[in-house]
């Protein structure tokens, strides 16, 4: 026999099990971002590499190290998305959709980072991503926070996650504040890791966002950006926060958040929890404004965020707060004979087109009626439904609860019918 071959590091398979509650979340999502107003676009997974380098920045996690980039047989330098702004800039330029116009997007897809696999850190991971281009108001930072507070609502996840939320300023401000934070961390070098010395000048504000326990106190004294905010951002940041406090959503305002790409400006957020470890961030996002210009379209502010599938699906099942779900048929026919076995199929196929939502399964291996019963059971669902010989020339099938001591029931297949629509309502 030969050697079977497993699945790529930090690339995960998800099984049945896992599935009932991706689709769950996923159907959860859907609707609420209809509930929006806001729809779908799907983009490809490779994109050119330079496109990630031009939005991303060059001086960030994602495109230092964590990049699947490989040339292609052309010698083109190509790249498994690590994101999906950047794509969905691209697809929005391309196709024309932000050309004087509003528009609030969203997709879902997988991502790929060259990362130490851990619990809820993996190589390929899920994210929704939600854009929205051509607002400038603060109201739609603030649509997009609500948006997904509305989600953890409905998730039942609303006790177990947290807000922060800062403002990074406009280009201008954030440049006079790099000034002074370089200054700052110059007058402190001894005390910088390797990592924020080399980000020293290229990416400064990224020094506050270090994870580096010894560096906390240098970076807790350090010059706060909030308080280099102009009175347009300033007032900006307030009807952002005015408009949480009007619709009750918590919120904490974290002066250190910086978000770990380069394109954002003004408003940025993170949803934490307490609950998965050190991977806790579930969902981040903020407004980016020079986006759109930085890959060639026309000045056209945007802003959105996306948030990490993997992550909210482990929370979900870490808090057991979906302990009813259950993706197992309702009915699980058994046919016993030939003539049973060849009519039975079209039976099945009745009962769905006449029952929406039923989940039925049809024995398809035969033999004894024991062995069938077996199977019926294992399989999870709640009834048996009989057909034989007999019943075929009747016109008529044997119902058999199989969770509970009602009695078996011979029905014909309007009140078979009737019952089935009751057993899945
Ligand atoms: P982190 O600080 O955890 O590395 P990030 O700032 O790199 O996160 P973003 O680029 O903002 O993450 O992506 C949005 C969300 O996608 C994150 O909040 C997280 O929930 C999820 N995410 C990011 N990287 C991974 C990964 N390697 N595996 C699983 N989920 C991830
Ligand atoms: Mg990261």
């Amino acid at each position: 026999m030969s050697k079977t071959l497993s699945a790529i590091r930090g690339m995960n398979d998800l099984l049945p099990e896992q599935t009932v509650v991706w689709r769950h979340f996923e159907s959860v999502i859907r609707n609420l971002l209809d509930s929006h107003g806001y729809q779908e676009v799907r983009m490809p997974v490779v994109e050119k590499t330079e496109l990630f380098k031009r939005s991303i920045g060059e001086v960030t996690d994602i495109v230092e190290k964590e990049m699947y980039t490989f040339e292609d047989r052309n010698g083109e330098s190509l790249t498994l998305r690590p994101e999906g702004t950047a794509g969905c800039v691209r697809a929005a330029l391309q196709h024309g959709l932000i050309h004087n116009q509003t528009q609030r997007l969203w997709y879902a897809g997988q991502m790929y980072r060259y990362e130490r696999p851990q619990k809820g850190r993996y190589r390929q991971f899920h994210q929704v991503g939600v854009e929205a281009f051509g607002i400038a108001d603060a109201s739609l930072d603030a649509e997009l926070i609500l948006m997904t507070a509305n989600l953890w609502k409905k998730l039942g996840l609303t006790p177990f996650v947290r807000l922060e939320i800062n403002s990074l300023g406009d280009a201008e401000e954030r440049k006079l504040y790099r000034e002074k934070l370089i200054a700052y961390f110059e007058a402190s070098l001894e005390l910088l890791d390797e990592d924020s010395k080399r980000r020293l000048h290229s990416n400064p504000l990224r020094i506050l966002d270090s994870k580096n326990p010894e560096m906390q106190v240098l970076i807790e004294a350090a010059p706060r950006l909030m308080d280099h905010l102009g009175e347009e951002t300033k007032a900006h940041f307030e009807k952002v926060c005015k408009s949480l406090d009007a619709a009750g959503v918590e919120y904490q305002v974290n002066t250190r958040l910086v978000r770990g790409l380069d394109y954002y400006n003004r408003t940025v957020f993170e949803w934490v929890t307490d609950h998965l470890g050190a991977q806790g961030t579930v969902c981040g996002g903020g407004r980016y404004d020079g986006l759109v210009e930085q890959l060639g379209g026309k000045p056209t502010c945007g802003a959105g965020f996306a948030m990490g599938v993997e992550r909210l699906v482990a929370l979900l099942q870490d808090l057991e707060l979906l302990t009813n779900l259950d993706d197992n048929p309702h009915a699980y026919l058994m046919r016993l004979g030939e003539q049973a076995e060849i009519h039975g199929l079209a039976l099945a196929n009745r009962l769905r087109d006449a029952v929406p939502g039923l989940r039925l399964l049809t024995d398809c291996q035969g033999g004894a009626f024991k062995k069938q019963f077996k199977r019926a059971d294992k399989s999870g669902a709640q009834v048996a439904l009989v057909v034989g010989e007999d019943e075929i020339s009747s016109g008529q099938v044997q119902l058999k609860p199989l969770r509970t001591t009602q009695d078996q029931q011979a029905l014909d297949e309007t009140a078979l019918i009737q019952q089935l629509k009751q057993l899945i309502a």
